[in-house]
């Protein structure tokens, strides 16, 4: 066959993975000649061959790819033929306007960990050691291309060793930007009241007596600073509560390896694969019985989160032997919701009070990127929280998108960027009600806008007019002109479930869209929602029935108001032994009486959160939360699996009405029913609900497929035995896989929404 030219052009994760080397030796080894190149959309490979030489080429590329590359598209055209000597990697040749994927930061790889540990090679127990297969990647990056002066690691000088080994193609460290070596790399030192105490391998020995011996560490690793102490010390978690004034919410532990973790915890096939990914995710894990107390990691629940070490630094400091502990609490540093810190010197302000000493290294951290939680439904993933390992990894979409910007909820924000079939969505910014999330916000979107070359044409934003992240919308239409389209909270919720499943068809599904809070067309708060329909348009077809808030926030702190309330507008008397009568003070009830009887600072709501709520102080499980969904986490933490009764309720005029519900759940509390019991027989009520509402719009409609979506779904009883009684009566359900169920998955449903309206429009 004649030779000719043929230019190979590929997209996806490409660059900062090894994908040039991984070329160089493909090509080189079939003695092809030619060049390849990073570009900023991708990489171009050009080959001196035949066509068939160069199909097998890219079999070849697509069999043995490296482990973090993911390969988008590849195209192939023929050019004029030129001759070369042999095969190069020639310079990159940026290309305005044109934008590329950024790999996540990833997780410490098999190579470095065993040249971290082997005493003969030049980084042993160097806690930097990273190659192009792994390492500190997004957290890093302050612009593209990705090279090492656009890092954070600029201020290093590379070594000789360490150049060597980033100009030779054949090495494992070829253009690995973080390279680095314990002769021109970061390092790592303890400090104590502001004096620095000792430096590498002896800080990191100091480090390991103090947590040993009770202590509380800050711990500066990859996307931010970590509290840290032994987990099975009772004391020490004790005090690392009180410092951090978090008194109930779960505390993210860390294991060296899984055999750390299978001591403590039941572990399925797919929860392992997730702990060991590249990503290492916090996973939630079943305890085994017996073998943990729970009580002061993760007061109220049989649940623990843990992550495996995933960087050098976390290997060396949680290495087993001399009595180190089989696990660490590894919490964000933060005093309770305040966003983690990442910065030196704002760590050192906000975390001395907490922590007992320092353990600090001199490489910059460009942006925060928290630990991701993942949690494993029906041998899938099941998102909860995405960011490191994650982000910026784009959601590859079956559509072409407009440039939008949406800006996503209020609480676990996430913004999105969409362009071409990509939707940028960013890492967990977290709850906008303090300057600084709202500043890593708004800092977060430029910094995204400009990695991944985004001009938004359109701005999308939540109903609720009082979301930070809604006023950050108006305020930049104002500022530039660009349009504006508000999204309903719910229609967001369904529609990211569509778009997470690549679902872009033109039916309408039904939205069992369950959630605690979100603006409704009405100016009611929303939650308990029935949805039909898809990108373009929703109607809402069946909620709950509005119950009042009374006094808004204070009531959703306080579920005892919650149960209070919903009894005395269902008309339903306050028994004297109702639980909730003794959380609430006279006064207090007095207040709440009035502002419904008045309608004073009282919302009405349809919301599925707290109607959860309301049952948990109704049966006594919890009257005032210390973190969001605790009393329906804890609800759901009590309940007998093996009770099968429901309860009876009825759906009229588009509304399931409550009043039976709750009648029933007195009587059961009357007749010195357990709580486990109660508890099972609600949740079994709001799963056959669920079933009920699901037939009669398929029975209006024929439609059959269904998406689930919205906090509430974070209830694995509930998601669980939904899916049973769907799955039986032969519905199509779809669940979240790669953005969570939560609120942190608000900004893709936007985005795809308003690229439909958008679509319309013009
Ligand atoms: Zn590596
Ligand atoms: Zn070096
Ligand atoms: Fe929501």
């Amino acid at each position: 066959m004649a030779s000719s030219n043929y230019l190979i052009n590929i997209t996806g994760i490409v660059q900062g993975v090894g994908f040039r080397p991984f070329i160089y030796k493909l090509a080189s080894s079939a003695h092809l000649t030619g060049w390849v190149r990073n570009t900023s959309h991708g990489v171009d490979i050009e080959l001196n061959s035949n066509r068939q030489i160069v199909d097998d080429f890219i079999n070849q590329i697509n069999a043995n790819l490296p482990p973090l590359a993911r390969i988008d598209a590849i195209s192939v055209k023929e050019i004029l033929e030129t001759k070369y000597d042999d095969f190069q990697i020639i310079m990159s040749e940026p290309q305005p306007g044109e934008f590329l994927p950024v790999s996540p930061d990833v997780k410490i790889c098999p190579d470095c960990t065993s040249e971290l540990l082997n005493p003969a090679d030049r980084r042993y127990r160097y806690p930097f050691i990273n190659c192009t297969n792994c390492g500190p990647r997004f957290s890093i990056i302050k612009d593209i291309p990705y090279d090492r002066p656009k890092t954070t690691m600029a201020s290093f000088n590379l070594c000789p060793d360490c150049l060597h080994e980033y100009e030779n193609p054949l090495d494992r460290r070829f253009h690995a930007q973080p390279v680095a070596c314990p002769e021109c790399g970061p390092e790592i030192w303890l400090e104590e009241n502001g004096l620095i105490k000792a430096k590498k391998e002896d800080a990191l020995q100091q480090a390991r007596q103090m947590l040993r011996s009770g202590k509380i560490l800050a711990i500066k690793g990859l996307g931010g600073y970590h509290l840290a102490c032994d987990a099975l010390n009772h004391n020490a978690v004790k005090l690392l509560r009180e410092r951090k004034k978090r008194s109930d919410k779960p505390f993210a532990l860390m294991a060296f390896s899984m055999q750390q973790v299978k001591m403590y915890c039941h572990v399925s096939e797919v929860e392992e694969q997730l702990l060991t990914s590249y990503q290492s995710p916090i996973v939630l894990l079943d305890v085994l019985r017996g073998e943990i107390n729970t009580q002061h990691l993760a007061p109220g629940q049989n649940r623990l989160g843990i992550m495996l070490a995933y960087t050098p630094l976390h290997l060396l400091l949680t290495e087993p032997g001399d009595g180190f502990p089989d696990l660490l609490v590894m919490t964000s540093g933060n005093i309770s919701d305040e966003p983690i810190a990442y910065q030196d010197d704002d760590a050192h302000n906000r975390l001395s009070p907490l922590a007992d000493a320092f353990l600090l290294h001199n490489r910059p951290i460009h942006i925060r990127v928290d630990d991701s939680v993942m949690r494993v439904e029906r041998d899938r993933q099941y998102p909860l929280r995405r960011a490191r390992g994650y982000a910026p990894d784009p959601i590859l979409l079956q559509r072409e998108m407009p440039n939008i910007l949406a800006c996503g909820a209020e609480l676990k924000n996430t913004f999105c960027l969409t362009n071409k079939n990509y939707a940028f969505i960013s890492h967990h910014i977290g709850d906008l009600e303090n300057l600084e999330t709202l500043n890593s916000f708004e800092t977060g979107i430029s910094h995204y806008q400009n990695l991944f070359r985004v001009n938004p044409e359109l701005l999308v934003h939540d109903l609720h007019p009082d979301y930070l992240s809604t006023q950050y919308a108006y305020r930049r239409a104002t500022e530039t002109n660009i349009p504006l389209i508000g999204v309903q909270h719910h229609h967001a919720h369904l529609a990211a479930c569509l778009a997470d499943n690549q679902y872009f068809k033109d039916e309408p599904v039904i939205g069992l869209c369950l959630d605690g809070t979100g603006y409704g067309e009405d100016g009611a708060i929303w939650g308990g929602e029935i949805l039909l329909g898809g990108y373009q348009h929703y109607e809402r077809k069946i909620h709950l029935q509005y119950m009042p808030l009374p006094g808004g926030e204070a009531s959703i702190r306080k579920p005892a108001r919650l149960a209070l309330a919903y009894l005395h507008i269902l008309g339903i008397e306050w028994p004297p032994y109702l639980p909730s009568l003794k959380a609430v003070p006279e006064e207090e009830i007095a207040v709440l009486k009035s502002q419904i009887k008045h309608n004073l600072n009282t919302p009405q709501t349809s919301s599925m959160g707290r109607l959860f709520d309301a049952v948990s102080a109704l049966i006594g499980v919890r009257q005032v939360i210390n973190y969001e969904g605790q009393a329906a986490i804890e609800l759901e933490s009590c309940l007998d699996p093996d009770v099968t009764s429901v309860y009876e309720y009825n759906v009229t005029d588009g509304m399931i009405m409550l009043a039976d519900v709750f009648q029933q759940i007195l009587e059961d509390m009357k007749q010195n029913c357990k709580i486990s019991q109660i508890a099972a027989i609600f949740h079994n009520t709001i799963a056959a609900m669920m079933l009920d509402v699901s037939l009669r719009l398929k029975n209006e409609t024929q439609i059959s497929t269904i998406a689930l979506s919205g906090g509430v779904w974070q209830n694995h009883t509930l998601l669980n035995k939904t899916r049973v009684l769907l799955d039986k009566n032969n519905f199509r359900i779809l669940v979240h896989e790669r953005v969570p169920t939560n609120d942190g998955g608000i900004s893709l449903g936007q985005a795809v929404i308003g690229a439909a309206k958008f679509r319309m429009e013009s």
